[in-house]
């Protein structure tokens, strides 16, 4: 099966051939797949979920984040076909970043925390002409570097912000029993889908980041892989070649 150019992975690939010595991601002694990055034992690539989506994602991100074996970006752009990833510089602009966000097809909108921002550039809804499609600009780096990012890109400034109220957090905590104060990347961009109303695309974005964690998680912790679990059934709704399905 054919799935749409993973924007991440061709940042990283990049960036690999680029660098003289070899990076050394944290935890990669363990052989991992090139093509999902959890290790070879775990390989998440036959999970990978199928679905279409309206809207777009593109992800900002720092050289590090594109390394990292536990970076979310990577499951959204496995899920979203129109998905596109940028290495942010304070002092260089990608060309292509700009194309983009002047491109008439998409409406951009910038995903921020509100109380950051002057009021009149926030919304907390996606409400589009029908000529145009969402696009999610998602800050994908830690809180820190995000403020950064966010302060020393003029090109961000003519944007709306989306930012998410804390009712629809709070109730998406609640339904995923997620613990963790803070959303990653790919939970705060299944909010967005479900916004846009892509709630495909929201609900498969879900289920394959719980199911990467369970993955990535037991890998680490060396213990068997579990594909019963409630995730891999809930993910396996979007799956269009299911592995147990499949004759050898
Ligand atoms: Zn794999």
């Amino acid at each position: 099966m054919t799935f749409s150019p993973n924007a991440v992975a061709r940042l990283r690939d990049e960036r690999e051939e680029e660098s003289t010595k070899p990076y050394l991601a944290r935890g990669s002694r363990a052989p991992r797949c090139h093509t999902c990055r959890v290790i070879e034992s775990h390989c998440l690539c036959s999970w990978r979920p199928k679905v279409s989506a309206r809207s777009g994602v593109c992800l900002i991100m720092t050289k590090k984040e594109v390394f990292k074996p536990s970076n979310t970006g990577w499951l959204i752009a496995d899920v979203v076909s129109d998905n596109f990833a940028f290495i942010w510089s304070r002092t260089e602009t990608d060309d292509g970043l700009l194309a983009l966000l002047s491109d008439p097809q998409w409406q951009p909108y910038l995903v921020f925390p509100g109380e950051y921002v002057a009021p009149e550039r926030v919304t907390h809804t996606v409400e589009i002409a029908s000529s145009k499609r969402p696009l999610f600009i998602l800050l994908d780096a830690t809180w820190t570097e995000a403020r950064k990012i966010f302060r020393k890109s003029p090109y961000f400034d003519a944007l709306p912000i989306l930012s998410l109220l804390p009712e629809k957090l709070s109730r998406y905590r609640l339904r995923r029993s997620t613990r963790s104060e803070h959303l990653c990347t790919a939970e705060v961009a299944s909010l967005c889908l479900e916004l846009a109303g892509d709630s495909e695309a929201s609900s498969a974005l879900d289920a394959y980041f719980d199911v990467f964690s369970q993955h990535y998680l037991d890998a680490k912790n060396q213990l068997p892989i579990n594909e019963s679990s409630v995730a891999h059934q809930e993910l396996g709704v979007f799956v269009k070649d299911l592995p147990h399905n499949r004759s050898q």
